[in-house]
Protein backbone atom coordinates (compact mmCIF):
# COMPACT_ATOMS: atom_id res chain seq x y z
CA UNK A 1 0.00 0.00 0.00
CA UNK A 2 2.67 2.77 -1.48
CA UNK A 3 -0.09 5.25 -1.69
CA UNK A 4 -0.61 5.24 2.34
CA UNK A 5 2.93 4.88 3.46
CA UNK A 6 3.02 5.76 6.79
CA UNK A 7 -0.78 5.38 7.30
CA UNK A 8 -1.37 1.78 7.09
CA UNK A 9 -2.84 1.54 10.74
CA UNK A 10 -5.66 3.57 9.58
CA UNK A 11 -6.53 1.94 5.80
CA UNK A 12 -7.89 -1.48 4.70
CA UNK A 13 -8.38 -2.32 1.75
CA UNK A 14 -11.56 -4.33 -0.17
CA UNK A 15 -13.04 -3.56 2.70
CA UNK A 16 -16.47 -4.89 2.94
CA UNK A 17 -19.16 -1.67 3.14
CA UNK A 18 -22.49 -3.59 3.85
CA UNK A 19 -22.02 -3.66 7.59
CA UNK A 20 -21.39 -0.12 7.66
CA UNK A 21 -24.66 0.71 6.49
CA UNK A 22 -28.09 0.58 7.62
CA UNK A 23 -29.24 -1.40 4.30
CA UNK A 24 -26.58 -3.86 4.79
CA UNK A 25 -25.73 -4.77 1.34
CA UNK A 26 -23.62 -4.02 -1.33
CA UNK A 27 -19.69 -4.59 -2.12
CA UNK A 28 -16.19 -3.86 -0.90
CA UNK A 29 -14.55 -0.02 -0.95
CA UNK A 30 -11.13 -0.12 -2.45
CA UNK A 31 -9.84 1.64 0.50
CA UNK A 32 -11.77 2.11 4.05
CA UNK A 33 -9.98 4.75 5.91
CA UNK A 34 -10.41 5.48 9.59
CA UNK A 35 -8.60 8.15 10.51
CA UNK A 36 -7.79 9.76 13.94
CA UNK A 37 -7.43 13.03 14.10
CA UNK A 38 -8.24 16.48 11.45
CA UNK A 39 -4.69 16.36 10.49
CA UNK A 40 -4.53 12.73 9.99
CA UNK A 41 -7.94 13.53 7.97
CA UNK A 42 -6.32 16.38 5.77
CA UNK A 43 -3.49 13.87 4.90
CA UNK A 44 -5.65 10.87 3.66
CA UNK A 45 -7.28 13.78 1.15
CA UNK A 46 -4.17 14.79 -0.37
CA UNK A 47 -2.75 11.64 -0.37
CA UNK A 48 -6.41 10.32 -2.31
CA UNK A 49 -6.02 13.76 -4.30
CA UNK A 50 -2.56 13.72 -5.45
CA UNK A 51 -3.19 10.34 -6.71
CA UNK A 52 -6.70 10.82 -8.34
CA UNK A 53 -8.35 8.42 -6.14
CA UNK A 54 -12.47 9.17 -5.44
CA UNK A 55 -13.09 9.87 -1.70
CA UNK A 56 -16.43 9.44 -0.29
CA UNK A 57 -17.11 9.93 3.06
CA UNK A 58 -19.17 7.72 4.78
CA UNK A 59 -21.10 8.39 8.49
CA UNK A 60 -23.60 5.41 9.40
CA UNK A 61 -24.69 4.63 6.18
CA UNK A 62 -28.46 4.98 6.91
CA UNK A 63 -28.83 7.38 3.76
CA UNK A 64 -26.89 5.10 1.34
CA UNK A 65 -27.10 2.45 -0.43
CA UNK A 66 -23.63 0.76 -1.86
CA UNK A 67 -23.75 -1.11 -5.50
CA UNK A 68 -23.19 -4.67 -5.01
CA UNK A 69 -19.45 -4.05 -7.22
CA UNK A 70 -19.06 -1.85 -4.17
CA UNK A 71 -17.07 1.62 -4.40
CA UNK A 72 -13.88 1.92 -6.70
CA UNK A 73 -12.20 4.62 -4.58
CA UNK A 74 -11.52 6.00 -0.58
CA UNK A 75 -14.15 5.41 1.48
CA UNK A 76 -13.42 8.13 4.65
CA UNK A 77 -15.21 7.12 7.90
CA UNK A 78 -15.11 9.66 10.83
CA UNK A 79 -15.74 6.89 13.88
CA UNK A 80 -12.72 6.94 15.91
CA UNK A 81 -12.60 8.27 19.10
CA UNK A 82 -11.79 11.91 18.39
CA UNK A 83 -14.47 12.34 15.67
CA UNK A 84 -17.23 11.30 18.49
CA UNK A 85 -16.30 14.11 21.08
CA UNK A 86 -19.37 16.25 22.08
CA UNK A 87 -18.43 19.61 24.24
CA UNK A 88 -20.54 21.71 26.13
CA UNK A 89 -20.26 25.87 24.72
CA UNK A 90 -21.89 28.64 25.90
CA UNK A 91 -25.27 28.31 24.86
CA UNK A 92 -24.72 24.70 23.58
CA UNK A 93 -22.94 21.73 22.69
CA UNK A 94 -20.20 21.39 20.00
CA UNK A 95 -20.55 17.80 18.61
CA UNK A 96 -17.45 16.34 15.91
CA UNK A 97 -18.93 14.85 12.32
CA UNK A 98 -18.92 11.10 14.33
CA UNK A 99 -21.07 11.27 17.14
CA UNK A 100 -24.57 9.59 17.07
CA UNK A 101 -27.15 11.64 16.72
CA UNK A 102 -29.41 9.44 19.23
CA UNK A 103 -26.87 9.16 21.83
CA UNK A 104 -26.81 13.16 21.23
CA UNK A 105 -30.29 14.08 21.95
CA UNK A 106 -30.37 11.59 24.91
CA UNK A 107 -27.15 13.54 26.34
CA UNK A 108 -29.44 16.40 25.75
CA UNK A 109 -32.71 14.99 27.92
CA UNK A 110 -30.00 14.35 30.54
CA UNK A 111 -28.43 17.58 30.68
CA UNK A 112 -31.72 19.21 30.39
CA UNK A 113 -31.08 21.22 26.84
CA UNK A 114 -33.84 21.35 25.08
CA UNK A 115 -33.50 21.75 20.52
CA UNK A 116 -32.87 18.53 19.07
CA UNK A 117 -35.61 16.71 20.44
CA UNK A 118 -36.90 17.18 16.77
CA UNK A 119 -34.38 14.70 15.92
CA UNK A 120 -35.67 11.73 17.47
CA UNK A 121 -35.54 9.01 15.82
CA UNK A 122 -33.47 9.97 12.94
CA UNK A 123 -30.67 7.51 13.01
CA UNK A 124 -27.55 8.96 11.60
CA UNK A 125 -23.89 10.62 12.57
CA UNK A 126 -23.76 14.43 13.33
CA UNK A 127 -21.68 15.33 9.80
CA UNK A 128 -24.20 13.19 8.07
CA UNK A 129 -27.33 14.92 9.38
CA UNK A 130 -25.59 18.19 9.27
CA UNK A 131 -25.08 17.48 5.24
CA UNK A 132 -28.39 16.46 4.75
CA UNK A 133 -30.06 18.44 6.70
CA UNK A 134 -31.77 15.99 8.42
CA UNK A 135 -35.33 16.27 9.81
CA UNK A 136 -39.01 16.27 9.38
CA UNK A 137 -42.62 17.23 10.46
CA UNK A 138 -41.06 18.21 13.77
CA UNK A 139 -38.13 20.43 12.99
CA UNK A 140 -34.84 19.93 10.74
CA UNK A 141 -31.15 20.25 12.36
CA UNK A 142 -30.57 23.40 10.21
CA UNK A 143 -33.02 25.24 12.54
CA UNK A 144 -30.57 24.81 15.21
CA UNK A 145 -27.19 25.16 14.13
CA UNK A 146 -25.02 28.27 14.96
CA UNK A 147 -21.71 26.90 13.12
CA UNK A 148 -19.86 24.26 11.50
CA UNK A 149 -16.66 23.16 10.99
CA UNK A 150 -15.68 21.99 7.60
CA UNK A 151 -12.45 21.25 5.89
CA UNK A 152 -11.60 21.11 1.66
CA UNK A 153 -9.94 18.30 0.42
CA UNK A 154 -7.11 20.41 0.41
CA UNK A 155 -7.12 19.90 3.59
CA UNK A 156 -7.74 23.60 4.43
CA UNK A 157 -10.25 23.95 7.48
CA UNK A 158 -12.57 26.66 8.21
CA UNK A 159 -15.97 27.49 9.89
CA UNK A 160 -19.28 28.51 8.39
CA UNK A 161 -21.25 30.55 10.99
CA UNK A 162 -24.97 32.19 10.83
CA UNK A 163 -26.21 33.87 8.66
CA UNK A 164 -24.03 32.70 5.86
CA UNK A 165 -25.38 29.32 6.28
CA UNK A 166 -28.80 28.40 4.63
CA UNK A 167 -30.33 24.97 5.12
CA UNK A 168 -33.14 23.80 2.75
CA UNK A 169 -35.25 20.30 2.27
CA UNK A 170 -32.78 17.33 2.90
CA UNK A 171 -29.95 20.29 1.80
CA UNK A 172 -27.72 23.11 2.47
CA UNK A 173 -25.61 25.39 0.81
CA UNK A 174 -22.21 23.67 2.95
CA UNK A 175 -20.50 22.43 -0.08
CA UNK A 176 -16.98 21.61 1.34
CA UNK A 177 -15.89 17.92 1.00
CA UNK A 178 -15.68 17.09 4.79
CA UNK A 179 -17.80 18.34 7.97
CA UNK A 180 -15.61 18.32 11.03
CA UNK A 181 -18.65 19.25 13.54
CA UNK A 182 -20.70 21.33 14.20
CA UNK A 183 -22.20 23.45 17.24
CA UNK A 184 -26.26 23.64 18.41
CA UNK A 185 -27.84 26.35 20.22
CA UNK A 186 -30.05 24.63 22.64
CA UNK A 187 -32.30 26.58 25.41
CA UNK A 188 -32.13 25.07 29.15
CA UNK A 189 -35.42 23.21 30.20
CA UNK A 190 -37.14 20.76 32.52
CA UNK A 191 -35.55 17.10 31.35
CA UNK A 192 -38.79 15.69 32.10
CA UNK A 193 -40.71 18.02 29.37
CA UNK A 194 -37.88 17.35 26.67
CA UNK A 195 -37.99 13.07 27.62
CA UNK A 196 -42.03 13.27 27.30
CA UNK A 197 -41.28 15.22 23.90
CA UNK A 198 -38.77 12.67 22.93
CA UNK A 199 -41.11 10.12 23.72
CA UNK A 200 -44.00 11.26 21.57
CA UNK A 201 -42.42 11.59 18.68
CA UNK A 202 -40.53 7.99 19.42
CA UNK A 203 -43.82 6.54 19.99
CA UNK A 204 -45.22 8.72 16.59
CA UNK A 205 -41.96 6.95 14.62
CA UNK A 206 -42.86 3.48 16.06
CA UNK A 207 -46.46 3.66 14.40
CA UNK A 208 -45.60 4.99 11.30
CA UNK A 209 -41.81 3.50 10.42
CA UNK A 210 -41.34 0.00 9.59
CA UNK A 211 -38.73 -0.21 12.41
CA UNK A 212 -36.94 -3.60 13.13
CA UNK A 213 -36.38 -4.05 9.42
CA UNK A 214 -33.59 -3.25 7.78
CA UNK A 215 -34.27 -0.03 5.37
CA UNK A 216 -32.55 3.49 4.70
CA UNK A 217 -35.36 5.28 5.66
CA UNK A 218 -37.07 7.30 3.23
CA UNK A 219 -35.74 6.40 -0.60
CA UNK A 220 -37.51 9.37 -2.44
CA UNK A 221 -37.70 12.70 -1.78
CA UNK A 222 -41.46 14.20 -1.31
CA UNK A 223 -42.11 16.50 -4.33
CA UNK A 224 -42.95 19.95 -3.28
CA UNK A 225 -46.35 19.93 -1.42
CA UNK A 226 -46.67 16.16 -2.15
CA UNK A 227 -46.23 12.99 -0.21
CA UNK A 228 -43.96 10.84 -2.33
CA UNK A 229 -45.21 7.53 0.36
CA UNK A 230 -49.00 8.37 -0.45
CA UNK A 231 -48.21 8.72 -4.16
CA UNK A 232 -46.45 4.88 -4.04
CA UNK A 233 -49.48 3.65 -1.85
CA UNK A 234 -52.31 5.80 -4.50
CA UNK A 235 -50.06 3.48 -7.44
CA UNK A 236 -50.97 0.40 -5.39
CA UNK A 237 -47.37 -0.73 -4.86
CA UNK A 238 -47.46 -1.45 -1.15
CA UNK A 239 -45.54 -4.70 -0.93
CA UNK A 240 -44.28 -4.73 -4.43
CA UNK A 241 -40.93 -7.11 -4.38
CA UNK A 242 -38.06 -7.52 -6.51
CA UNK A 243 -35.96 -10.35 -4.94
CA UNK A 244 -35.60 -9.79 -1.14
CA UNK A 245 -36.35 -5.73 -1.72
CA UNK A 246 -39.86 -4.74 -1.26
CA UNK A 247 -42.15 -1.96 -0.43
CA UNK A 248 -43.26 -1.71 2.89
CA UNK A 249 -46.99 -1.98 3.77
CA UNK A 250 -45.88 0.10 6.78
CA UNK A 251 -44.79 3.07 4.96
CA UNK A 252 -44.40 2.80 1.17
CA UNK A 253 -41.60 5.57 1.00
CA UNK A 254 -39.56 3.01 2.51
CA UNK A 255 -37.94 0.04 1.20
CA UNK A 256 -37.32 -3.05 3.24
CA UNK A 257 -34.63 -5.24 2.74
CA UNK A 258 -34.49 -8.99 3.50
CA UNK A 259 -31.27 -11.11 4.30
CA UNK A 260 -30.51 -12.74 0.55
CA UNK A 261 -31.68 -9.14 -1.12
CA UNK A 262 -29.46 -7.50 -3.25
CA UNK A 263 -28.42 -4.30 -4.13
CA UNK A 264 -29.85 -4.70 -8.14
CA UNK A 265 -33.15 -6.06 -6.03
CA UNK A 266 -33.53 -2.58 -4.34
CA UNK A 267 -32.40 -0.85 -7.89
CA UNK A 268 -34.92 -2.61 -9.96
CA UNK A 269 -37.59 -1.64 -7.84
CA UNK A 270 -36.99 1.92 -7.50
CA UNK A 271 -37.22 1.72 -11.20
CA UNK A 272 -40.73 0.01 -11.03
CA UNK A 273 -42.01 2.22 -8.10
CA UNK A 274 -41.03 5.33 -10.09
CA UNK A 275 -42.21 3.93 -13.42
CA UNK A 276 -45.76 3.45 -11.49
CA UNK A 277 -45.89 6.48 -10.43
CA UNK A 278 -45.27 8.14 -13.45
CA UNK A 279 -47.66 6.51 -14.81
CA UNK A 280 -50.27 7.13 -12.21
CA UNK A 281 -49.44 10.46 -11.26
CA UNK A 282 -47.22 11.99 -13.92
CA UNK A 283 -45.05 12.33 -10.98
CA UNK A 284 -41.28 11.92 -11.59
CA UNK A 285 -39.63 10.94 -7.80
CA UNK A 286 -36.19 11.84 -6.92
CA UNK A 287 -33.96 9.92 -4.67
CA UNK A 288 -33.35 10.98 -1.26
CA UNK A 289 -30.57 7.91 -0.74
CA UNK A 290 -27.31 8.13 -2.64
CA UNK A 291 -26.40 5.05 -4.49
CA UNK A 292 -22.74 4.33 -4.24
C1 LIG B 1 -35.04 4.07 10.00
C2 LIG B 1 -34.60 5.35 9.36
C3 LIG B 1 -35.33 6.51 9.54
C4 LIG B 1 -34.95 7.71 8.95
N1 LIG B 1 -35.70 8.83 9.17
C5 LIG B 1 -35.28 10.00 8.66
C6 LIG B 1 -36.02 11.20 8.92
O1 LIG B 1 -37.05 11.21 9.59
N2 LIG B 1 -35.54 12.37 8.41
C7 LIG B 1 -34.38 12.42 7.68
O2 LIG B 1 -33.98 13.51 7.26
N3 LIG B 1 -33.68 11.31 7.41
C8 LIG B 1 -34.09 10.11 7.88
N4 LIG B 1 -33.38 8.98 7.61
C9 LIG B 1 -32.17 9.05 6.77
C10 LIG B 1 -30.87 9.28 7.59
O3 LIG B 1 -31.13 9.05 8.94
C11 LIG B 1 -30.37 10.71 7.40
O4 LIG B 1 -30.16 11.01 6.04
C12 LIG B 1 -29.04 10.95 8.14
O5 LIG B 1 -28.74 12.31 8.03
C13 LIG B 1 -27.92 10.11 7.58
O6 LIG B 1 -26.79 10.29 8.40
P1 LIG B 1 -25.56 9.29 8.23
O7 LIG B 1 -24.48 9.68 9.19
O8 LIG B 1 -26.02 7.90 8.31
O9 LIG B 1 -25.07 9.66 6.78
P2 LIG B 1 -24.65 8.67 5.59
O10 LIG B 1 -25.84 7.89 5.17
O11 LIG B 1 -23.43 7.91 5.98
O12 LIG B 1 -24.28 9.73 4.47
C14 LIG B 1 -25.28 10.58 3.93
C15 LIG B 1 -24.60 11.73 3.19
O13 LIG B 1 -23.88 12.53 4.11
C16 LIG B 1 -22.50 12.61 3.72
N5 LIG B 1 -21.68 12.67 4.93
C17 LIG B 1 -21.74 11.86 6.01
N6 LIG B 1 -20.86 12.27 6.94
C18 LIG B 1 -20.23 13.36 6.41
C19 LIG B 1 -19.20 14.23 6.87
N7 LIG B 1 -18.62 14.09 8.07
N8 LIG B 1 -18.79 15.23 6.05
C20 LIG B 1 -19.35 15.40 4.83
N9 LIG B 1 -20.33 14.62 4.34
C21 LIG B 1 -20.76 13.61 5.13
C22 LIG B 1 -22.25 11.35 2.90
O14 LIG B 1 -21.13 11.52 2.05
C23 LIG B 1 -23.56 11.25 2.16
O15 LIG B 1 -23.54 12.18 1.10
C24 LIG B 1 -33.76 7.75 8.16
C25 LIG B 1 -33.02 6.58 7.97
C26 LIG B 1 -33.41 5.38 8.56
C27 LIG B 1 -32.57 4.16 8.36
Amino acid sequence: MKLFTGLEEIVSSNHSLAPHTWLGLGGPATYFIEPTSVEQLAQVSRRCRENEIPTYVLGSGANVLIDDAGVKGAVIHLGREYFKQVTPVAGGLRANAGADMGQLVLRCVRQGLSGLESLTGIPGSIGGCVRMNAGGAFGDIGNIIQSVDVMSEGGEVFTRSRPDLAFAYRSSNINAKFILGATFGLGEDDPHRILKQVKQIWIYKKNTQPLGHRNAGCIFKNPRGLSAGALIDRAGLKGKRVGGAHVSQKHANFILADEDTKTSDVLKLINKVREAVYKKSQVYLELEIEVW
